[in-house]
């Protein structure tokens, strides 16, 4: 059936990313509750055309760790792709939540990106390349699944300006202007992983070395809960991703920025870039210094399978399949050696 504006009912908004925004809606005709994202574009109607064409393979993706799609559709200026609700919706919005995600949750986020980048690399020839924790999504059946991959090479580009594949997730060699593989996705599912076990974003700013601005910034923001820290944390990833999207490779932003030390001030103080500068010193540190760990007391295999993902040369760094065989993902074949084989 063919899936249009007039036949989904808005229930409640979900939130808003870069590239748009996604309300969770009922399909009238059916009673289906999906999740329907609005991708505003700047295309010609020939690549309008051409990425609905692209999004249809979403509909062939069928994996138990893959969020399925109902289908695609314009509406001017924009195009909605509708898809599977997940009721409990991303990691990001689970760990500001409840707090850290505890060890056994983040081994099963684990298990299931790898399946999903698997399935999707191994069936598709896809790479997902936007990793990250808003992309991993939950439900209350317990089921965890990737949405928002790289399908359409020309939605891709028709974002671009505006949105990103450039983000804080992005691995070292993808800063640095490399092709994109399947390995570049291991890279984006390590941070994540420290992010939803810490329940913060693994690069801090002190960090990156920006101490005496982040006291400016928090002049313009004069409460300091913990709420506002992570609205700062959203606030600086999205800005620098902006940042970056608007320049033609993080080089030149890297470049462009760290020379204008002036127009950096005075954005700062009309308050509208916030933590733009720590961002590409972000970038910069992803390149230069040793990746972030996951240190944990006595869990030594949750370290490892970290550190294994976080191989900064992407030579050397596993693949999807490779991982799916590390030691944290033999308990459960544990318990059924230890407990039901007598
Ligand atoms: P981003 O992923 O950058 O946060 P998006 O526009 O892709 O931005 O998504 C916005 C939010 O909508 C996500 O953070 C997620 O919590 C929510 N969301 C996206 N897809 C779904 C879905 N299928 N089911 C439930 N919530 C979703
Ligand atoms: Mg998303």
């Amino acid at each position: 059936a063919d899936l249009k504006d007039a036949d989904l009912r808005v229930l409640e908004e979900l939130g808003q990313g870069n590239g748009g925004s996604v309300v969770k809606v009922e399909h009238s005709p059916t009673g289906t509750v999906m999740a329907k994202k609005i991708v505003l574009i700047d295309a010609k109607p020939s690549i309008r055309k051409q990425i609905l064409r692209e999004l249809q393979i979403m509909h062939s993706c069928r994996s138990p760790y893959i969020v399925s799609s109902y289908g695609a559709f314009l509406s001017e200026p924009n195009i909605c792709i509708c898809m599977e609700f997940m009721d409990k919706g991303s990691f990001d919005g689970i760990y500001k939540r409840i707090g850290r995600v505890s060890l056994s949750v983040v081994r099963q986020v684990a298990y299931c990106v790898l399946q999903g980048l698997r399935y999707l690399y191994d069936v598709h020839r896809i790479i997902h390349r936007d990793i990250k924790p808003s992309n991993i999504l939950c439900n209350s059946l317990g089921e965890i699944k990737l949405c928002d991959f790289g399908v359409s090479g020309e939605l891709i580009n028709s974002i671009a300006h505006t949105f990103v594949g450039t983000s804080v997730y992005m691995s070292p060699e993808r800063i640095q202007g490399a092709e994109y593989s399947v390995k570049s996705d291991v890279w984006s599912l390590g941070i994540s992983l420290i992010e939803i076990a810490l329940g913060r974003f693994p690069f801090s700013s002190d960090d990156t070395g920006d101490d005496d601005d982040d006291e400016n910034d928090s002049d313009l923001d004069n409460s300091s809960d913990n709420d506002s820290d992570l609205d700062d944390l959203e606030r600086r990833k999205r800005v620098g991703a902006e940042d970056l999207a608007r320049t033609a490779t993080p080089r030149d932003s890297l470049l462009s920025l760290t020379n204008n030390k002036t127009k950096r001030r005075k954005q700062r103080q009309r308050g509208s870039v916030g933590g733009a500068m720590s961002i590409i010193e972000l970038m910069h540190q992803i390149v230069k210094e040793p990746a972030p760990r996951l240190v944990l007391p006595g869990e030594e295999e949750a370290e490892e399978f970290v550190d294994a993902c976080l191989v900064k040369d992407p030579e050397a760094r596993k693949t999807p399949g490779q991982l799916l065989v590390s030691p944290i993902f033999f308990w459960g074949c544990k318990v059924w050696w230890e407990v039901c084989v007598d």
